[in-house]
């Protein structure tokens, strides 16, 4: 079974998880931690008014070049737009405790008394490639005893 780590623990674990992901740790104590989510570039306003038109206005250019100008001009203001939108995003926080991190912790595939496997932590049938268990929501991780089963021939 899972050995039980400490509030402490838990918490170190996540904020090393979190950092490296690049989130900004706002705050900490023993029990939980504050960080803030990274601001993002608009993907889809990239691509729609900044990919797009430039990459149209260059062809354009190459033909007739005073078409593709305007078009070019029209992809620079639309980097000017999503670098505005991203300069007035606000950094997402969010609130993470020890026991939240010890409810969503992963869990183990077992063999369950029927003959299939279970989540290990309510019990509630899966099978070995389900990713997270449908009733508690935890990650799954298949355990050796079911790798063990899963070579018998
Ligand atoms: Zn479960």
């Amino acid at each position: 079974m899972l050995s039980q780590p400490t509030d402490r623990q838990l918490v170190d674990r996540a904020l090393t998880d979190y950092t490296a992901k690049g989130w900004r740790i706002v705050s900490q104590s023993d029990s939980g931690f504050q960080v803030a989510e990274p601001k993002k570039l608009s993907s889809l306003g990239m691509a729609l008014f900044v990919i797009l038109p430039a990459v149209f206005g260059c062809v354009l250019f190459l033909i007739v070049p005073s078409y593709g100008i305007p078009v070019l001009v029209i992809a620079g203001i639309g980097l000017l737009i999503v670098l505005a939108d991203y300069a007035v995003k606000k950094e997402q926080l969010h609130y993470i405790t020890a026991d939240y991190l010890r409810a969503t912790a992963p869990t183990w595939i077992l063999p369950s008394a029927t003959g299939g496997v279970m989540c290990a932590m309510c019990g509630m049938s899966v099978t070995v490639t389900t990713k997270t268990c449908p009733q508690c929501k935890r990650p799954l991780v298949v355990s050796a005893a079911v790798h063990a089963g899963l070579k018998q021939p």
